[in-house]
């Protein structure tokens, strides 16, 4: 697959002038038909032999297969469908605001009687999908027609004499059921057989449009799956290799572990590995497979921006090269979807690092030099010594990002390394810091606080951006950052929270913030991926080793602390979701760059703490979503992860209070490791469950103290006095009220002012009840 989203984000401008009725249908069609052509030719330039189709997608890919099959949700069925149907699964009946919010669980609430269909990661990545909805009376037809027309529309693409293929691209019956969420709660796999109908048709239909090759992809094959789901890949492929067309079965992101031998035994043409993030395993993938199938090899990083070293893949491909022979295909490692456009779109990349780095179509052409390379019989001299030439370049560019010295900072490398495993504790345990603390802040019962940043108006997005651009000076900059400072400090003061946070003005984004003040870290102009729907994100690049020269928030936090008697909280991203937000480098270990990014934390946590500033936050928002694939490989990135977070913050006084913020609720998995970090507070998402996710921590007998998120941030709803205080209260039957915080679910900064300011004040009313209640 290759990105949909055009050179220029073309197709979420036209999406999104769509929605909002300025432009009709035909605008969007033609729109997104002429990205399609573009994609096609240039990967027709690149030398690439087939082409992936059915890769694009209005919103995504899993919602297309989900309309193809004709899994429409009830509330959305009608007669005949059209492409209106799949914007309201997506997005729900009621056009909801796209405003700015930090993630996807934090998407604006959408209507709920047109409620949209859940959104959830892919494996891992960036990108969301979708969630396929079965209901009991969901039936299987091929009810969306665009596959075909696309195919069509590709092949008239394509001219005659040249040695190009389509190849569709289908997400496979298996990984589809997998993903789909079934209302009835029952086995899922019942709904196979009458699925399989479905692709058969399919299959059968784009034979007859001349299609030879389909790519079915089932990238659940890189989880661990229980024999109930490993039979049905049995099933499904048996009666899939009726159709007459040649599959070639596709999975990435991870090796195929234990399902290797069930794999290679499937009745396929063809199978995809990703030789990139399944290394380990190619060996044992070349041996296993049989040399009568196709074996594409994913040997160019599709999720990650990397120039692959043409070189040392070369060596990679060596043994399947001598056992497939023309049998062996060469492909990025997945979907390029997960990657940027054109590195030649970037005009203000430092130079160097330019040089290292590859987009999507970059990509392309690794892919054609590695196959050329490879099929070097029959090619005239000068070809071969073209080939030659390339690579050589390449090596020496390979070997230049090697010894650089923008990459490699000696300092920080010798810093690590005398890191011992002591520092990781805090001087004392928590009972005895909360004593010391306690007795430092003599803060009320059921203590009030937020989770940092206020609503950004206008005014603070218009001034960041005059900044940026200079327009206004330096001096005028801080003085608006200040005077919002103030209004937040005095809007705190008449809400009468206990503790305060100065609320982020300056802060866009809460890794770019941080990324644009540390070394090692590079933004690009244009390095946009889709994240889902119409949103894409600009992940910044980490290249180098990572260092902080100067403090980073420091100033801020004491200009507030300044203003105010009230205790002020500093703000930190934490290291593992500076890392998992970011395209992290691939020449050393996630382990390594993230405990450089603690490192530099850790002077910041101290830096505030000697400025005066005694409650620090770290967030760790993206945490949970960094656990591999496999469950096995957890214990060890949780590990990692953890220390990085012990590492930030160990360095402290006893009395320096350290808060840490998850928005997320599932930590029924991750409970011993949230434990570990040893965050005197931690504050979470719960209000949505109802406090149910506070079982997690009951459960495991959790410590420390905490802050169950009392309101949810994503609704402009004004929550109750009542409501908080019944999920407070709720919060008591289980929690020692000593150990209690009470605090909004998340950041304040996609809402507005006039809903901020009562719901806290209610929030704070409600604490005081409490307490009221306790004392009389
Ligand atoms: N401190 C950040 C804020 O309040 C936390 C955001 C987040 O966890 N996503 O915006
Ligand atoms: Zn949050």
């Amino acid at each position: 697959g290759y990105p949909r989203i055009g050179d220029q984000r073309q197709l979420k401008f036209a999406l999104e002038s769509y929605w909002k009725g300025e432009k009709p249908l035909v605008e969007l069609e033609a729109v997104a038909s002429n990205i399609r052509y573009q994609n096609y030719q240039t990967q027709i330039n690149a030398g690439i032999n087939l082409l992936p189709v059915n890769d694009f997608a209005y919103y995504d890919q899993v919602l297309n297969m989900s309309t193809l099959l004709g899994v429409i949700p009830s509330r959305f069925r009608q007669e005949n469908y059209d492409v209106e149907v799949s914007f309201r699964m997506a997005r729900g009946r009621a056009p909801s605001d796209d405003a700015h919010f930090c993630c996807a669980s934090h998407a604006p609430e959408k209507s709920k009687a047109g409620y949209a269909g859940a959104m959830k990661k892919w494996f891992g990545s960036n990108y969301h999908y979708i969630v396929p909805e079965l209901e009991a009376d969901t039936t299987f037809s091929i009810t969306d027609e665009r596959i075909f027309d696309e195919v069509a529309e590709a092949q008239s693409v394509v001219k005659d004499g040249v040695d190009v293929q389509i190849k569709p691209v289908l997400l496979g019956p298996v990984s589809y059921l997998y993903l789909a969420e079934s209302s009835e709660g029952a086995d899922k796999l019942k709904h196979l057989p009458e699925l399989l109908a479905v692709y058969g048709q399919i299959l059968t239909r784009l034979a007859d449009q001349g299609i030879e090759w389909v790519q079915i992809d089932e990238p659940i094959l890189g989880l661990e799956l229980n024999e109930a789901w490993q039979a049905a890949f049995i099933t499904a492929y048996a009666e899939l290799s009726d159709a007459p067309v040649k599959l070639l079965l596709a999975t990435y992101f991870e090796t195929l572990g234990a399902h290797l031998t069930l794999v290679s035994q499937l009745p396929v043409a063809g199978i995809h590995f990703d030789a990139v993030w399944g290394k380990a395993q190619l060996t044992e993938v070349v041996a296993a497979i049989n040399a009568d199938k196709v074996l594409s090899l994913g040997l160019v990083d599709g999720r990650n921006i990397w120039k692959t070293d043409i070189s040392e893949t070369l060596k990679l491909a060596e043994s399947a090269h001598h056992k497939f022979k023309e049998n062996l295909w060469i492909a990025p490692s997945c979907s390029l979807l997960h990657v940027p456009v054109d590195l030649a779109s970037e005009q203000k990349l430092d130079h160097e690092l330019k040089q290292y780095l590859s987009f999507a179509k970059q990509k392309l052409s690794e892919v054609a030099l590695i196959a050329a390379a490879l099929s070097n019989k029959g090619i005239s001299a000068s070809a071969s010594q073209a080939i030659r030439s390339e690579i050589a370049q390449n090596t020496q560019i390979i070997q230049a990002r090697q010894q650089s010295a923008m990459v490699h900072n000696a300092e920080v490398e010798a810093r690590l390394k005398e890191i011992n495993k002591v520092a990781l504790n805090r001087q004392s345990s928590y009972s005895e810091r909360t004593v010391v603390q306690r007795k430092k802040y003599q803060l009320p019962l059921f203590p009030t606080t937020t989770i940092g940043s206020f609503p950004q108006t206008a005014e603070i997005r218009q001034a960041r951006r005059a900044f940026k651009g200079a327009e206004i000076s330096q001096a005028d900059y801080i003085e608006k950052m200040q005077a919002e400072i103030r209004d937040v400090i005095a809007r705190q003061e008449r809400i009468g929270i206990d503790v305060f946070v100065h609320g982020e003005p300056e802060r866009n984004d809460m890794v770019e913030y941080f990324g644009e003040q540390l070394e090692g870290y590079a933004f690009t102009q244009f390095g946009w991926v889709q994240s889902y729907g119409s949103r894409c994100v600009k992940p910044p690049i980490i290249y180098g080793d990572v260092s902080r020269p100067t403090a980073m928030t420091v100033a801020w936090s004491e200009y507030a602390q300044s203003q105010t008697d009230k205790i002020m909280k500093g703000m930190l991203t934490g290291a593992v979701t500076m890392l998992q937000w970011s395209f992290v480098r691939d020449d050393q270990p996630r382990e390594v760059t993230c405990n450089q990014i603690a490192l530099a934390l850790r002077d910041e946590v101290q830096d505030l703490e000697a400025a005066g500033i005694e409650i620090i936050q770290i967030d760790e928002a993206a945490l949970r979503e960094g656990l591999p694939l496999k469950k096995a490989d957890w214990a060890d990135y949780l590990r990692w992860a953890v220390d990085s977070f012990r590492l930030t913050t160990s360095g402290v006084k006893d009395t320096t209070q350290i808060h840490t913020h998850m928005c997320y609720s599932e930590f029924n998995d991750i409970m011993q490791a949230v434990a570990k970090m040893d965050a005197d507070v931690i504050t979470i998402e719960t209000s949505k469950s109802q406090m149910k996710l506070l079982n997690a921590f009951v459960d495991f007998e959790y410590p420390n103290e905490i802050g169950p998120g009392v309101y949810d941030i994503h609704s402009p709803n004004i929550p109750t006095v009542e409501e908080m205080v019944l999920l407070i209260d709720k919060a008591a039957e289980n929690i020692e009220i000593e150990r209690l915080w009470v605090n909004p679910d998340c950041g304040l900064k996609t809402r507005g002012w006039r809903e901020t300011e009562p719901a806290l004040k209610n929030m704070v009313d409600a604490a005081k009840i409490l307490r009221k209640c306790i004392h009389s």
